[in-house]
């Protein structure tokens, strides 16, 4: 008899010739994510299995976070020859408990000499008769003892649910445009959550901008790795591609010619990494570069599609999800962004293509976008 981890993924994504693909990748994910936690992960019958831990809840934290993941059931593992040690243990789960109950027997092994009916009722007789604060109801049972029966028998009572999506590296390689906001994180978590492999690119302007920027966009990165199985972050040197549009650029299309600046930089990080596409944080009309001309000028620079998951969302859904997902404590630290720094007074809010390209030609384009490319500092987070 052990404690093991039952692990339970999304049924729908699984099944046809795809399916050992997925389930490869996910093992290789839930592997990793435990991997410092000293517990081993293996795959069998069609379930994935979680063991040798030494801190269950903690092995739960971290396998509830993986994508791909739709719950994890801490379970005990036992021979199923013996079905008064089952009944023993059944009772000892359910003792303590309060209100209805029901059993839920499955009966993968069609050769075990009881059926699965026949295990509920025996299993809920044995239940009844030990603890008198419990009793049946088998439409709306407050506790459900799961047992099945497989190779071995496993019972469960707790069922941790997880965040669902897709195992990230079934669907291909993004690179996210992370800043130290609240968006960007929230963005590059929706589109890992699809299975996507995430690369991040984080534009830095020292000495406007402070060496705790950064460790708080290394840290938004953190976070967001424990779900997206590591994240590799470029950090571009900004600062000289800022002072040359201040000085030398139409103040109204300052931050709009930094964007293309920005997209251009992160395509090239993207196909560096093969990544097929870019992601960012931007939404309909929540800042001057972002009106729908200005998401245009922005786009046109780049020869790959760009994802904005959070388009069409109020500020106040996006902080909800970034509560949810854990990053906005540390989006919310004060520290200032490259943004921020040379924001025009009077932004372009209709901006024209031609004006963007008029205002950004007296730029040595190819010189500066070398030079930054150069100076690019890459962490494994
Ligand atoms: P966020 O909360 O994500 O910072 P925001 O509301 O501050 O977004 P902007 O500053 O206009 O909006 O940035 C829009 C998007 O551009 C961000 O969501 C992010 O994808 C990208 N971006 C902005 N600044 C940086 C940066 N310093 N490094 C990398 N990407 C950036
Ligand atoms: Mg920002």
């Amino acid at each position: 008899m052990r404690e093991l981890l039952l692990v339970r993924y999304g049924e729908i994504f699984l099944k046809g010739l795809n399916r050992p693909f997925f389930m490869r990748a996910l093992v290789k994910n839930i592997r990793e994510s435990v991997k410092s936690l000293g517990a081993e992960v293996w795959l069998h019958d069609g379930r994935i299995f979680v063991a040798d831990f030494e801190d269950m809840e903690a092995c739960i934290a971290r396998v509830t976070k993986v994508f791909g993941v739709h719950s994890v059931c801490p379970a005990i593992e036992m021979e199923k020859e013996d079905f008064e040690a089952i009944a023993a243990q059944a009772v000892r789960m359910m003792d303590g408990l309060q209100g209805s109950i029901k059993v839920s027997a499955r009966r993968s092994d069609k050769r075990y000499p009881m059926d699965s009916p026949a295990i509920n009722e025996e299993l809920g007789g044995r239940i009844l008769d030990a603890c008198p604060a419990l009793h049946v109801d088998i439409h709306h049972p407050d506790h459900v003892l799961n047992v099945e029966i497989r190779d071995k028998c496993y019972l469960y009572v707790r069922v941790v649910p997880a965040v669902g999506g897709m195992p990230v590296g079934t669907n291909g390689k993004a690179a996210l445009l992370l800043s130290g906001g609240i968006d960007s994180p929230v963005a590059g978590w929706m589109i890992a959550k699809r299975g996507v492999k995430i690369c991040a690119v984080h534009f830095h302007s020292y000495p406007y901008t402070s060496d705790r920027a950064k460790e708080k966009v290394l840290e938004l990165a953190r976070i967001l790795s424990e779900s997206c199985c590591g994240i590799r972050v470029y950090i571009v040197p900004f600062t000289h591609i800022q002072m040359e549009i201040h000085t030398k650029c139409p103040d109204d299309y300052g931050t709009l010619i930094m964007r293309r600046y920005m997209m251009r930089i992160a395509e090239k990080c993207a196909r560096l990494e093969k990544a097929q596409a870019l992601i960012t944080g931007e939404s309909i009309g929540q800042v001057a570069s972002q009106t729908m001309e200005a998401l245009g000028v922005t786009d046109s620079v780049v020869n790959m599609p760009v994802f904005r998951p959070v388009i069409g969302f109020d500020k106040a859904e996006i902080m909800d999800t970034a509560r949810k997902i854990g990053t906005l404590e540390t989006s919310e630290l004060p520290y200032e962004d490259c943004c921020t720094v040379f924001t025009p007074r009077h932004p372009a809010t209709h901006p024209r293509l031609d004006r963007a390209v008029e205002g950004e030609s007296s730029l040595d384009m190819d010189a500066l976008i070398d030079e930054a490319m150069q100076g690019i500092e890459i962490v494994e987070v």
